[in-house]
């Protein structure tokens, strides 16, 4: 493809932290650099608590581990998301409980919690969905006392109400994906504000033991560490967290300026504050837009399939769902990435807008 979907730059601090990193040998899951990534992530959260681990993904295992989910338990699940969510939930060996997601934010629907809420739900799985908070303010009022792990991996510098993404949860977890807002290659990371929570995330994250009683495991772990050299590149990403942020909104703007009133995107939320990770906008003609994409040698791509409709978490409900099917046929994503250059954006843009008046043009 001749413009990708996401690029990267990697800064000169974080090679300059690494070879640091290097120099001193320390390389595994222990290390300076873990210690102040995690007081880092705790300044740019507003959380007290944060523990760096190894992907987005395992953040969830852990997080499930950590409150307690396992077998015969149910975990309410947006039907719309990446499949980290689902995924976490059935490697932990509970059943995924699929929620349809909000109209307008296309975030979990608080509504939808009522239904779904049986004396099995142990936890909910709220995502900020491209860059949007989840409505948490009714998602509690909804849950009944059910904690909320918020996950938090495509909306760094969003906002909800007076709380950052990744403030919102029981317990947030973060993704640090080459992809994501705030890349590292991998890299993942969980957030709490309760101390005791935090001991039993760090446990977890570390074979379920404590540096001060090695090979004592008075609970189940796994090895869900960062590196310290990962650690070093990501603390020179999360250094710069308002810059990067800033830069993917300079390219939504931009997008914005260029496809205004041509196409929809996505409603914001009064009480919210969007970031944007991939610029998304939605059409009913999305495959064929995106295929003009694609043969422009442009890496645009469809959104997610909703995730009751992937062969692995199938649920035979062919009237569920709605929003989530509808989003899921509709919305694609543009090429988006910190420092994407004006003319590439511009050649994205025209692409569009050709296509655009072809597919309607047949339509009309
Ligand atoms: C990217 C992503 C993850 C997974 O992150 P990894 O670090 O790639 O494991 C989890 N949840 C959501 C919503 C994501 O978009």
């Amino acid at each position: 493809m001749k413009i990708p979907l996401c690029d990267l730059q990697v800064p000169a601090q974080a090679k300059a932290y690494v070879n640091d990193a290097l120099d001193t040998n320390w390389i595994g899951g222990a290390g300076e650099y873990l210690t102040k990534l995690g007081v880092e992530l705790c300044y740019v959260t507003g959380r007290p608590f944060a523990i760096p681990c190894a992907n987005g993904t395992l953040a969830l295992e852990v997080a499930l581990m950590a409150l307690g989910v396992g077998p015969g338990d149910e975990v309410i699940v947006p039907a719309l998301t990446f499949v980290s969510p689902a995924a976490a939930v059935c490697r932990v060996g509970a059943t995924p409980v699929f929620a349809d997601v909000h109209p307008e934010t296309w975030t979990l629907d608080p509504l939808q919690l009522d239904g779904l809420i049986t004396i099995k739900t142990r936890a909910i799985i709220a995502v900020d969905l491209l860059g949007h908070v989840a409505d948490y303010a009714l998602l509690y009022k909804a849950a009944k006392g059910v904690p909320i792990i918020e996950d938090a991996a495509e909306a760094h510098g969003a906002a909800g109400r007076y709380l950052q993404a990744g403030a919102w949860g029981d317990i947030a977890t973060f993704s640090f994906h080459a992809n994501k807002t705030i890349p590292a290659g991998e890299g993942g990371a969980v957030l709490c504000d309760n101390p005791l929570l935090a001991g039993k995330l760090k446990r977890i994250v570390n074979h379920g033991m404590t540096a001060e009683r090695p090979y004592h495991h008075e609970m189940v772990g796994t090895n869900a560490r960062m590196t310290n050299l990962t650690a070093a590149l990501l603390l020179a990403q999360v250094e710069r967290w308002d810059e990067l942020v800033e830069a993917r909104q300079n390219v939504a703007s931009a997008y914005d300026a260029l496809l205004a009133g041509r196409i929809s995107r996505r409603s914001v939320a009064k009480w919210a504050t969007e970031a944007c990770w991939l610029y998304t906008v939605y059409h009913p003609e999305r495959d064929r837009l995106v295929k003009a994409l694609r043969d422009a040698g442009i890496d645009a791509r469809a959104i997610w399939p909703a995730l009751p409709d992937n062969p692995a978490y199938q649920r035979y409900n062919l009237d569920g769902y709605p929003v989530a099917r509808r989003v899921a046929a509709e919305a694609f994503w543009l090429p988006t990435w910190a420092g994407m250059p004006q003319e590439t954006i511009e050649e994205v843009a025209t692409a569009l807008l050709e296509a655009l008046a072809e597919v309607e043009g047949v339509k009309a």
